[in-house]
């Protein structure tokens, strides 16, 4: 787009500029959770489980031992730091590791530990003396299967003869090439070309299959229809295996499609509340305004950390240069940087590096960053409707009730603004006070 609008100062802005950030790149998100994830995401749901055959007894490991790994194996976890299984993995791995094989539909959020339950599942069964494919994992993106792969490398790491293959765009195998890794990673396009076109991998040799991130791939066009036309061509005596971090009635409907006779396993993700976030506003006349309230407030009380929210990415940059000026440390996080530019500056605020890190909407989505003691609505989250957006408003301060640590949350409002902030008052049923920004001691 290239439409032009002058802005106040006369100066010229391309709208591009001026965009919300509020296009949800699932993959993106996947991958950045992927890149900022430093251990397990706690939980204080039950699993719940669904079997494919309910008479049969129900196991679940409390360690890594119980599961009678190969030696290389057990070596290969206990070199990642994991001591013992995760919830989710307590229940799955017996699961996945039976005999005969069952197939398994699992759905927990992101950081639960479904990536290490399948990669060491498929470790488990490769045999490394077999010069041939007899592993296959599909996922949404090029770069989500490197990642895949690189657990599959360290998990990996003393099983010598195992190694993995990337089916993606760009990896060209000259004609006439055997393949002789075991474990190959792909996206569906390029592993479906690798085996019907140019008959790389025989599909009959197929011992585990692995759909990942099935909410992500039935969110990209044709990726569904190319995962179903390879699956259809595994043996039957295949172990399938399908993961999603969501799950939504589509994403359910392609998991029956795709996974004959699954057990199911579940874990409920951590609901958001805002109990234990003191809420506070500020009536403010502009912009200017806004920025002379934060920076009492910044002076007023002793901060730790700090995440800004504003609604467009040229608010964001506006308020980045302020703050800079002013001699604050701040990081902007916006939707034009690249995956791994935002994963880079979200880890050095998690480090410290930084105290401030100014944001758009979607790419603070589902980052938690737990020593973040303020939360500052720069602009209150509307929708296109000019409505306020109250799940974005809960995904912003929200904080979960049992690992949650207790949180301030500041909103700037312009006075036209207040009607939207009462209804979000409203909607919460929960008390947001007035503050005068003059005067801090008002926070208790
Ligand atoms: P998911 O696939 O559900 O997003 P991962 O398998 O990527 O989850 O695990 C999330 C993080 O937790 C990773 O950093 C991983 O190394 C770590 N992890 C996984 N399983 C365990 C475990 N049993 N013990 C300790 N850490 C684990």
């Amino acid at each position: 787009r290239s439409t032009t609008v002058p802005n106040i100062d006369g100066s010229l802005n391309t709208e591009e500029d001026d965009e919300e950030d509020d296009v949800v790149d699932l993959a993106a998100n996947s991958l950045l959770n992927k890149l900022i994830r430093q251990s397990l995401v706690e939980s204080s749901h039950r699993v719940e489980v669904l079997q494919k055959d309910p008479s049969s007894p129900l196991y679940s490991v409390k360690t890594f031992e119980e599961l009678r790994l190969k030696e290389e194996l057990l070596k290969g976890i206990y070199a990642m730091g994991f001591n013992r299984p995760s919830k989710i993995q307590e229940m799955a791995l017996p699961m996945m590791l039976a005999h005969p094989p069952q197939n398994l539909i699992a759905q927990s959020q992101s950081g639960t530990g479904k990536t290490a339950a399948f990669v060491l599942a498929m470790l488990s069964r490769v045999n490394a003396l077999e010069l041939f494919p007899q592993c296959l994992c599909l996922a949404p993106t090029y770069e989500l299967a490197l990642q895949t792969g690189r657990v599959v490398e360290r998990m990996g790491k003393f099983c010598v003869d195992v190694e993995v293959m990337y089916a993606i765009r760009g990896n060209r195998i000259p004609r006439g090439t055997e393949i002789t890794k075991q474990i190959i990673i792909g996206t569906p396009g390029t592993v479906l070309d690798w085996c019907f076109k140019r008959k790389l991998i025989d599909l009959t040799k197929i011992r585990v299959f692995v759909l990942d991130e099935a909410d992500v791939m039935i969110d990209t066009q044709g990726f569904s229809d190319q995962s179903i036309r390879i699956q259809r061509a595994l043996p039957s005596e295949c172990q399938m295996l399908l993961f999603s971090a969501t799950f939504e009635d589509s994403v359910w409907q392609f998991a029956e499609r795709i996974i004959p006779d699954p057990n199911v396993i579940k874990l409920r993700k951590e609901e958001l509340t805002l109990n234990n976030i003191r809420q506070y506003y500020v009536l403010c006349e502009n912009r200017k305004d806004k920025y002379q309230a934060l920076c009492n407030i910044y002076g007023g009380i002793t901060i730790g950390q700090a995440i800004i929210f504003c609604q467009t990415r040229r608010n964001a940059k506006w308020l980045t240069v302020e703050m800079m000026q002013d001699g604050h440390q701040v990081s902007l996080l916006s939707g034009e940087l690249t995956v791994e530019q935002r994963a880079s500056i979200i880890q050095r605020f998690r480090d410290g590096k930084e105290k401030v890190l100014i944001t758009t909407n979607v790419c603070a989505r589902g980052i938690d960053v737990k020593q973040v003691t303020i939360v500052v609505n720069f602009d209150l989250p509307v929708n296109q409707s000019e409505e306020p957006d109250y799940e974005t408003y809960l995904h912003r301060i929200g904080r979960t009730g049992r690992f949650g640590k207790k949180g301030l949350a500041f909103n700037m409002i312009e006075v036209d603004k207040l009607p939207l902030l009462m209804k979000i008052q409203d909607h919460f049923n929960s008390n947001i006070k007035q503050l005068d920004p003059e005067d801090m001691d008002e926070i208790e």
